[in-house]
């Protein structure tokens, strides 16, 4: 299989194979049809395994084909939750190179840091927000980000978010996020407090493990 056979628009393909891909790794040849056609997804994946393009190139086709809303005032339409700022850094450059032949923009928040710099590349507008779960309801709570009309979330490395205790963080973004949404799950194991939190949050979810 090559991503050729993934029908992916110009613009993420053309900057696929700038990046020197051909073959889908296993968990995006899986993943990102569904994801394509709007199904929730629950991954069983670890790191290195590519499912950081699983569900960022789907993001990336379905935000374009669906031009929202355009200008500084447009919501963010789509929130990707890690447990650290490393992986958000990752998870945001992963973006801006597969969508950089898009008009999407991202932008990262974490905490540890002063929040200006973040605060002020939001009041710009962006459409997809990687975030860490403690500077994310920070800014929601100072009114300086909204989360109620995410068109996709993703919840990344959700044993280690539970690991980290940022469960009650989940609960309360969960209770913000819009109930009609595509969501997307990703643990590397999953134990019963998993399974619980992604049957709260999935829809008839595609299973997809590596
Ligand atoms: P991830 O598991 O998302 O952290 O990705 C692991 C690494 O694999 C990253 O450095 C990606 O750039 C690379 N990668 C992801 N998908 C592919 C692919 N289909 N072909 C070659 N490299 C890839």
């Amino acid at each position: 299989m090559t991503f050729d056979s993934l029908n992916l628009i110009e613009p993420i393909s053309k900057a696929i194979k700038e990046e020197g891909y051909v073959t889908p790794t296993p968990i995006q040849a899986e993943a990102i049809p569904e994801v394509l056609m709007g199904k929730d997804l629950l991954g069983c994946a670890q790191t290195g395994t590519g499912k950081t393009a699983a569900f960022s190139i789907p993001i990336l086709q379905i935000l374009t084909n669906n031009p929202g809303i355009t200008g500084r005032r447009r919501p963010i339409r789509s929130l990707i939750v890690t447990p650290t700022r490393e992986l958000a850094i990752q998870i945001d450059e992963s973006i801006r190179t597969y969508g950089r032949h898009t008009k999407l923009t991202s932008a990262v928040i974490f905490g540890g840091v002063n929040q200006n710099s973040q605060v002020n590349i939001l009041r710009n507008g962006v459409d997809i927000l990687v975030a860490t779960p403690g500077r994310l309801l920070d800014l929601m709570n100072q009114k300086l980000v909204s989360i109620r009309d995410i068109e996709i979330f993703v919840l990344d490395e959700a044993d280690r978010m539970l690991d980290m205790g940022f469960i009650h963080d989940i609960k309360k973004l969960l209770a913000v996020l819009p109930s009609n949404k595509q969501s997307l799950f990703f643990s590397a194991t999953m134990p019963p407090a998993i399974v619980k939190l992604s049957a709260g949050i999935l829809r008839n979810p595609v299973k997809v493990e590596v």
